[in-house]
């Protein structure tokens, strides 16, 4: 019988396990609101761990909270694409409604207002998340309805069902996008060829991860298999940060039964019996579709022991998810929330083929990448090299947002020029830039169109934000250098560091008190964190910046108070007295200007 504890219901309902403690404090939290001191205490009495590491979880991710936040927790998304949809109007609307300010919750405890990274919804916004559920397309009218729902203590399932309606938005279709997969089918034909077979057609596929690195997957999946270890894992990675990607929300809502066949056939060829789906803590809405799912396919027997049959294909997944890191993202940081732990990227090599989840053999798959896996098991590797370019092979989904007419989702073959995206977008009039990869992708300026999408040419993760010559650059980049502050996980100094001073430089110029100075040392900084940081992201942290200064200087020029640099005082001559008593003038005696 469950306790009336929600701390012992959640610790009992992950088993007592100190390894589930990201999920324990979610669904403590959940109970209670908020994790004060001796909720933590409590937890980490039950899991028989030290106080500190639950603190260390608790004030690691953003969505937990140690201190009281409002029954009713709102959270702006807050991409650019967000921004140039208005969000700033509405938050300030909410705050005026409810005589808060930004981050507080209010005096009755029933609502606190913030803003968060994107959430997701870049081709539905201005969005937001309520209590982690998702409302898209918001309004004026939309955000006064919800603060008269607030105020009459309405419960969320009781609010009208459009407000959370999300949109799949596919816009253009290829091999993945154009025919649901009969459930069973990539199962079956994995199966059907063995082992050995599925892994020599993945290599055939040269299927590279749809995550940004893009590493051959068959090799991927052959070293795991390798590895020495008895047991090995499945993880797919679904923690989809990138701000301007949401591509794999629409596989999840919609493709779930692929994701998971991916996974399963993964877990096939390499030995693994356990898997893990790690959504995003923005995506949580989506959980409980996804659980059913997982329900349907045991009861067919394609989860479970004995798969379809199959002695020895003995394979299940289980949910975990984030709360608001995107560093997590990365397959490391990952792997150590999955652990229970602050997401922070490990040191690399070992890599997690070998030593992935607790130190085992272990994939991990983009959602995307498993999705592409089920196609090479239904079609064979050499269909599936047919497509796209030699070093690209396959099709690849865009997630196109920002100023363009038909926002969504997109697939096309690899090697696809970016000025077809744009004129299938509604934005080849117009488009005055492209942020391809996110803030840590390339900013494509409109000489830089015939380029294609490919690992060869512009890789990219999925994002693809349109900005038209109205746009004023500065200020996406700004929003990228929030983004970065405020996501890095501080673990290593460059980083840490860097970002929060890139953010002050940023804001200085954004406040016309910046000169050339702040320019060179953005740009000195910029090096510093790309030669020095621990993972990617701080390493790409100043892209951004860098890309728009070199693209759109005016846009910079206009803001400063000198585009060279002055000095505030005149070093050398307010030594000259120094020099009167020293009785010397000579070069020595003098500061040599640096170059
Ligand atoms: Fe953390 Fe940034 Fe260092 Fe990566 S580079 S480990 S995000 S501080």
């Amino acid at each position: 019988m469950r306790s009336d504890n929600p701390v012992a219901t959640a610790v009992e309902r992950y088993n007592s396990d100190p390894l589930n403690l990201v999920q324990i404090v979610h669904d403590a939290q959940a109970a209670l609101g908020w994790l004060s001191r001796e909720t933590q205490g409590e937890i980490a009495e039950r899991l028989k761990i030290p106080v500190n590491r639950v603190e260390s979880v608790v004030t690691f991710y953003s969505f937990f909270y140690d201190k009281p936040r409002g029954a009713y927790r709102l959270l702006i998304s807050d991409n650019i694409t967000d921004r140039m949809q208005g969000n700033q109007a509405l938050l300030e609307r909410l705050l005026v409604h409810f005589s808060i300010n930004r981050g507080e919750v209010s005096a009755d405890g029933l609502v606190s207002v913030d803003l968060t990274s994107c959430t997701g919804m870049c081709d539905q916004g201005p969005a937001m998340l309520v209590n982690n559920v998702a409302v898209p397309r918001l309004s004026e009218a939309r955000i006064d309805a919800i603060a008269n729902l607030i105020e009459a203590r309405a419960p969320l399932d009781h609010w009208p069902a459009e407000f959370f309606r999300v949109e799949d938005n596919v816009r253009r279709q290829g091999p993945l996008l154009q025919a649901p997969m009969t459930p069973g089918r990539a199962i079956d034909a994995a199966i059907a060829i063995g082992r050995e077979g599925l892994l020599n057609e993945m290599k055939r596929s040269n299927l590279r991860g749809r995550g940004g690195a893009g590493f051959t997957t068959g090799l991927k999946w052959e070293a795991a298999r390798n590895a020495p270890g008895a047991e090995r894992y499945i993880v797919c990675n679904a923690d989809e940060g990138e701000p301007g990607a949401f591509k794999d929300r629409v596989l999840l809502s919609s493709h779930a039964s692929r994701v998971f066949e991916g996974m399963s056939i993964a877990a096939y060829a390499v030995g693994a019996t356990r898997g893990f789906l790690y959504l995003r803590g923005e995506y949580e809405y989506l959980k409980s579709r996804l659980d059913a799912e997982l329900e349907r396919m045991r009861l067919v027997r394609r989860l479970g022991p004995a798969i379809r049959g199959c002695a020895g294909f003995d394979f299940d997944v289980e949910i975990h998810v984030g709360a608001g890191a995107y560093v997590c993202g990365e397959e490391t940081a990952l792997l150590e929330s999955l652990a229970g732990k602050p997401g922070r990227p490990r040191v690399r090599p070992p890599y997690p083929v070998t030593h992935g989840y607790l130190g085992r053999p272990t994939v991990v798959n983009n959602v995307e990448t498993l999705c592409q896996a089920t196609e090479v098991a239904i079609h064979g590797g050499a269909a599936f090299a047919g497509q796209g370019t030699k070093n690209s092979t396959g099709s690849k989904l865009l997630s196109v947002s920002g100023d363009c007419e038909q926002p969504g989702v997109y697939e096309y073959s690899f090697g696809v020029p970016i000025a077809q995206v744009l004129e299938d977008a509604g934005a080849a009039r117009d488009a005055a830039a492209v942020q391809i990869g996110g803030p840590s992708g390339v900013l494509m300026t409109p000489d830089q169109f015939t380029r294609r999408i490919a690992f060869e040419d512009v890789p990219t993760s999925g994002s693809f934000m349109i900005f038209s010559g109205q746009r004023d650059m500065f200020e996406v980049a700004r929003n990228f250098v929030h983004f970065f502050a405020h996501e890095s996980c501080g673990f290593c100094t460059p980083c840490r560091v860097g970002t929060s001073l890139q953010r002050e430089m940023v804001e200085k110029i954004a406040e016309g008190r910046g000169t050339r100075y702040e320019i060179n040392e953005l740009m000195r900084v910029r090096g510093l964190m790309r030669r020095m940081s621990h993972c990617g992201l701080g390493q790409m942290a100043g892209n951004a910046i860098s890309d728009c200064w070199s693209k759109f200087r005016p846009t910079f020029e206009r803001r400063l108070l000198a585009t060279e640099f002055a000095p505030a005082m005149d070093l050398d001559a307010a030594l000259a007295p120094a020099r009167v008593v020293m009785g010397r003038d000579d070069a020595g005696a003098h500061l040599k200007e640096e170059v």
